[in-house]
């Protein structure tokens, strides 16, 4: 098993982002394959016990056990660096785990975290529910507003935890000054990435320590596996995340990471051409709904924002109907080629309504605090010709009453 010509790191880091997505992080084995082998085995075997001793004492590379490596899920984890600029990742078993992983391994009782209010409702409930049994101490606050997060520090605090775009708000993260003031006060910022992927926004580039990653969303991109990932420093990855990792095992599954590899290599391709599409889509919606949320349309309140750190709006976007929940739900009700479903990222347009779903489990008051009325839907739009998706939601939004 050898990297494939060219496949030395101080080579490849310098490849541009296309070509690092097709060929970053390629091994191959003795058999010349052109495509990313899978190794579907738990374990290793050795020459000899020295060989055995070596390797447990991290003094010889290579295997030991998939828990802590694999050969296949180490070709995702250096593309997967590669392109988000970083010095190392760890690929995760979703995107929960890798949240779950990147906070519990650098925190610990009596720290303080400075959180996004609006946030996937899994994070959310690390936030309020997880991290205070343990005694870590959270804030949560409104994450547009800069003056917000300066406020929220206090001699404790550890780490910063958001998403941006936030997941179902759409709210944006100035990344340059949170994690300018992140730096200033020794504090990680760990930034969800979901909704950008490292082919919108880059943020290590911005002065992030910390990317974790839902790799269940763009970057398998057809919504087939779960998989996540984790991307910083090697310091971090190899004497933070590492020990952590290693002895609670939330390690990809290497089928997973096989798939997540193929979706990368048309990671770009899809997400501009479903931001295109997204666009497309937003902007007609706009026309026949009371609120809009969409990064890359004007009437959006960090509009400008957006522009300056992100190079297209992504997949993604949120309405709000004023008729509730019941209109929300009516308008679901109607679509007959956009499907019902709480999953993104995918090349199917979907839609959703994340008070029932994705933010049930927050409960109304925090869904209220967050932004996540009862009016609110989420659609995901993808690889489909735009202009059926916008005869679907037109057919759907007269049924709604819109
Ligand atoms: C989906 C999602 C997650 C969770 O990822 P899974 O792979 O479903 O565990 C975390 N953050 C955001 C922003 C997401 O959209």
């Amino acid at each position: 098993m050898k990297r494939t010509t060219g496949q030395d790191r101080s080579i490849t880091a310098t490849w541009r982002p296309a070509t690092q997505a097709v060929r970053g992080g390629t091994w191959r084995s003795e058999m010349g394959e052109t495509s990313e082998a899978l190794f579907l085995t738990s374990g290793f075997t050795y020459d000899d016990a020295a060989t055995v001793a070596a390797r447990f004492a991290g003094e010889a590379d290579g295997m030991t056990y998939s828990r802590v490596q694999n050969p296949t899920v180490a070709m995702l984890e250096e593309r997967i660096a590669l392109l988000e600029g970083a010095q190392a990742c760890r690929a995760q078993a979703s995107g929960m785990a890798a949240m779950t992983a990147a906070l519990l391994c650098q925190l610990s009782a009596g720290d303080h975290v400075v959180a996004a209010k609006a946030a996937f409702g899994s994070c959310r409930w690390l936030v309020d529910n997880l991290l205070p049994r343990f005694g870590i101490e959270s804030t949560t606050i409104h994450a547009a507003d800069n003056a917000a997060w300066e406020a929220a520090i206090r001699p404790n605090t550890k780490v910063f935890f958001f998403e941006s775009p936030a997941n179902p708000t759409m709210d944006i993260v100035d990344l340059d000054h949170v994690c300018a003031l992140a730096r200033a006060h020794g504090i990680v910022t760990v930034v969800d990435n979901a909704f950008a992927t490292s082919a919108l926004q880059r943020p290590l580039d911005l002065g992030a320590d910390v990317v974790a990653y839902s790799a269940t969303k763009m970057m398998d991109g057809q919504g087939r596996v779960m998989a996540g990932a984790i991307c910083g420093s090697a310091d971090f990855i190899n004497n933070v995340l590492m020990p952590f990792q290693r002895n609670t095992g939330p390690t990809c599954a290497p089928f997973n990471a096989w798939v997540v590899l193929k979706g990368l290599e048309t990671l770009d391709l899809r997400i501009r051409r479903q931001s295109e599409n997204a666009l497309k889509v937003a902007a007609f919606v706009e026309t026949r709904v009371p609120r809009m949320l969409y990064p890359y349309l004007p009437s959006h309140p960090q509009h400008a924002l957006a522009l300056k750190q992100m190079s297209a709006g992504g997949t993604i976007f949120s309405i709000d109907l004023a008729g509730g929940r019941e209109q929300a739900h009516a308008l679901l009700d109607a679509l007959q080629l956009i499907d019902i479903s709480n999953n993104i990222g995918d090349s199917r347009s979907l839609m959703c309504h994340p008070a029932s779903s994705t933010h049930h489990g927050v409960g109304p008051e925090t869904r209220a605090d967050m932004g996540v009325g009862e009016g609110l839907l989420r659609l995901n739009i993808g690889l489909e010709d735009p202009d059926d998706l916008i005869e679907d939601l037109d057919q759907a939004l007269t049924k709604a009453g819109l």
